[in-house]
């Protein structure tokens, strides 16, 4: 009745591997409150809450009379229009589905058991997952003011490291590293190691540190940036990213991707999505008006929080894990960060002003109410 595989000899590193908690979907929480999802806002995924690009869609639907075919696996269109879009060479372009798995292709390129990567304390979860996943050590350098402490990270780097991953901005703290300490940290990056720079929010930055003059020059050769369709284009449900670099360690890369690994309507919601320059410009006006809202919101509310320009804000609270569910038996889905060793903050993302208005109002009565007690 409990049948169980006593002879199957799983892969030693399952057990023990940190598991990544999504943020609850709206029909799931509708479910089990009995409310109607027209009622639920999410604002747990830093989601793009005006949606994908209305391009991409049609781009998709296009494609959709395709399906039938497979992809092109070498995903020939996007890439060239993303590397014109970059200035960079298509060689120099990998894509995943997410960018999640171009980092799960770079850790089965570099890890394995006996060799370790850094990381730093509160990042991205995904980082010390693939690390595990691959046997590898796990170098956590305890983070400065919530954010990563490059040069310690530099410090931490031993000859069996292989990778580092900084998340830039970092989910889910939305620190921003300083721009000093990053071009540091790439000046004196040893020749072993490969840095990879995660910026899945770049695009929400009104000055970002723009890396990709190094990319262009082929030097330093060592340097992989990561970025996504998920966050400001609005596709996280398409599941596109895609990684910028040296040719010789894209085709690495490459040769540990799936053959298929981008769908058909991926690719052409990509292009689309390239070319839709209107869409992240309303995108990041959104977000920018969002924040100064919430911005000014919590101040009222006299709750600290990290400033940040991402789409998303982490917010101390006193109880993460119990504001969380006050906020979403209001119909208000949030992400607990407990598991990131921040127990006392909640990280909020932007929604649309309507959003807003409604989880400022929420958390505004739950933290009265629990100051009053
Ligand atoms: C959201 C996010 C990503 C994007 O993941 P996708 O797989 O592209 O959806 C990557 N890195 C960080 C730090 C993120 O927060």
């Amino acid at each position: 009745m409990n049948p169980s595989l006593p002879h199957i000899d799983w892969n030693p590193q399952l057990s023990g591997l940190p598991v990544y908690q999504p943020g609850r979907p709206i029909e799931d929480v509708a479910r089990e409150l009995g409310l109607e999802p027209a009622n639920i806002i999410k604002l747990a995924s830093n989601e793009n809450p005006l949606g994908p690009s209305p391009l991409a869609v049609e781009a998709m639907a296009k494609a959709a009379r395709s399906m039938h075919l497979y992809p092109d696996g070498g995903a020939f269109h996007l890439r060239a229009r993303l590397a014109e879009a970059l200035e960079v060479d298509p060689n120099q372009l990998v894509f995943g589905n997410g960018s999640n798995e171009v980092l799960e292709l770079v850790a089965h390129a570099l890890l394995r058991p006996g060799v370790n990567a850094v990381v730093s304390e509160h990042a991205f979860a995904v980082y010390p997952i693939v690390t595990r996943l691959m046997g590898a050590d796990l170098i956590q350098v305890p983070a400065k003011k919530l954010g990563h402490d490059l040069p310690a990270m530099r410090a931490a780097i031993t000859p069996d490291t292989r990778v580092v991953f900084v998340a830039n901005p970092n989910n889910p703290t939305g620190t921003l590293a300083d721009r000093g300490e990053v071009i540091e940290l790439i000046n004196e990056l040893p020749d072993h190691v490969l840095l990879v720079m995660d910026e899945a929010y770049i695009e929400y930055l009104e000055h970002p540190l723009d890396l990709l003059p190094l990319i262009r020059r082929k030097d330093p050769a060592n340097l992989l940036l990561t970025r996504t369709f998920s966050k400001i284009h609005g596709l996280a449900g398409l599941r596109l990213g895609y990684g910028i670099g040296h040719p010789e360690v894209i085709s690495r890369l490459e040769s540990v991707r799936e053959p298929f690994n981008v769908n058909l309507p991926a690719q052409a919601a990509g292009c689309a999505a390239i070319e839709d320059l209107e869409h992240v410009q309303r995108s990041r006006a959104n977000n920018q008006e969002g924040l100064r809202v919430w911005t000014m919101a919590l101040r009222k509310m006299g709750l600290h929080f990290v400033p940040t320009e991402a789409n998303f804000l982490l917010v101390e609270v006193g109880n993460g894990q119990e504001v969380f569910l006050a906020l979403q038996s209001r119909g208000v889905i949030t992400r607990p960060v407990g598991a990131y060793g921040l127990p006392t903050w909640l990280r909020i993302s932007i929604g649309s002003g309507r959003e807003n208005q409604k989880a400022i109002e929420a958390l505004g009565e739950i933290m009265t109410q629990r100051q009053q007690h």
